[in-house]
Parts: C-alpha cells; structure tokens; sequence
C-alpha cells in the first residue's frame, strides 16, 4: 500500500479521538515517513510513538493531534516548541499557522536538531525555525507566543515558558515524573495564569536548567 493511503487509515483512525478536521487535515498534509529513521519507514502510519535515535522519539500521531488540539492553533500563530526530536511535530503546526504564521523549535542534541532540521526542508516548510540549545529556558529572542508546546515532560512548568507566553496564549505541557499529566497553562489578558490538567501521558524527560 502506499504511504498515502496508510496516512489516509491512520488519520481516519484519529476521528474516534475528538479531533477536530482542521487538525487531522493538516496530518493529512505532513508526510510522516519523512520524519522516521529509513529503517522505520514502513512503521510510519502505524500509530506509535518511534525511535529517531539518541534515547528519544518521534510522539505517536494520536498524541501530537491531542497537543495541537488543545493548543487551539490559528492561522498567522507564533509557536515555540521546546524539544523538535523529529521534526514532526513542528511541520504539522507549521501546517495549522500557515505562511503569515511561525514555528521556532528548540532541541538540546545537536544530531537531533540537524535530523529534525534536515526533515522538514525536506518536506519543504519554510516556516519553521529549528534551535539547538536548552529549551527549558525558552526562546527570549522571540518572545512572547501565541502558543508554547513542549514535547518532553518536566518537574514543574518552566518560570521562563510562563513568562514567555503572550496574553491569551496556551501552553500545553506534560509535568512529572513517572507519573506524567498534560498540563493546558493559559495566560488571559490581564497575565493571570491558570492550569488545567488534561490527563495522563508518557514522554521523554525535559533534560536543562529548568527540566531534570
Ligand atoms: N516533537 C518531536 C517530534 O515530533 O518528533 C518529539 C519530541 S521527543 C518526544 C522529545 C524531545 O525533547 C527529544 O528530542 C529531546 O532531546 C528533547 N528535549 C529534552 N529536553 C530538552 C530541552 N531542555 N530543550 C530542548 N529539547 C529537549
């Protein structure tokens, strides 16, 4: 079969999940078996988090629709991603914002960040922006954003992430350690902060300053 018509299975299998057309048509778009090791090609659309190398993942599609939902993404958005692994993850908000819109990715491994980097201008995304740095500290330099996502999980949320956020911005980060929740942190307009748990997940340990 092709690797279309399995993205075509794999993202239908996604609807049971409460996402939203605008979303699973943006995965429609991002072609998955661009952001695996060779090897792993043919595991693409199988709906599983992969290994990309150096003890980390690629996150299972379900989970990156979920994120991308509860992170409301519009058109014209600047987005910070703290951990780019792939790529993946990036080229599908870079599909949600569009060319008026922005995707800054941040990963602490070097070959990761080159790997993520090398994928995406392979798919062909010009609106994404790949950093190797700590991005438990965030991206000061492009401070403040629409929407903050972070794909690996840390002790407690980032002072530089909250501080980082526009007004009536959203996070969505995991928080914990063994025991991991996704945690939505909305600014409102005025910069108060609220939390809200969305439920249990398994990531990778957010490794920095403000991480483990
Ligand atoms: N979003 C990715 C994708 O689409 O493939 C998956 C990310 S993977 C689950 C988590 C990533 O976070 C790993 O690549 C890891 O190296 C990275 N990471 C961990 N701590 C980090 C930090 N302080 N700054 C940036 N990246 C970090």
């Amino acid at each position: 079969m092709e690797f279309e018509e399995r993205r075509k299975i794999l993202i239908d299998s996604l609807k049971v999940n409460g996402i939203s057309d605008r979303v699973l048509d943006a995965m429609m778009r991002v072609p998955r078996h661009f952001f695996v090791p060779e090897e792993l090609q043919d595991s693409a659309y199988i709906d599983l988090p992969l290994p990309i190398g150096y003890d980390q993942t690629i996150s299972a599609p379900h989970m990156v629709a979920i994120m991308c939902e509860l992170l409301d993404i519009s058109s014209g958005m600047k987005i910070l991603e703290v951990g780019s692994g792939s790529g993946y993850n990036a080229a599908v908000m870079a599909e949600l914002v569009g060319d008026k819109g922005h995707i800054y990715t941040v990963e602490r491994i070097p070959e990761l960040a080159y790997f993520a980097e090398k994928n995406i201008k392979r798919a062909g995304y010009k609106n994404v922006t790949v950093i190797q740095d700590d991005g438990s500290c965030g991206l000061a330099e492009h401070e403040p954003y629409d929407r903050i996502s972070v794909t690996s999980a840390a002790p407690e949320v980032p002072r530089p992430l909250i501080e980082q956020l526009a007004t009536e911005g959203i996070m969505a980060i995991p928080v914990g350690n063994g025991e991991q929740q996704l945690v939505v942190v909305k600014k409102d307009i005025e910069g108060s902060i609220s939390y809200k748990v969305w439920g249990g997940v398994i990531f990778v340990p957010l490794i920095g300053k403000y991480g483990y």
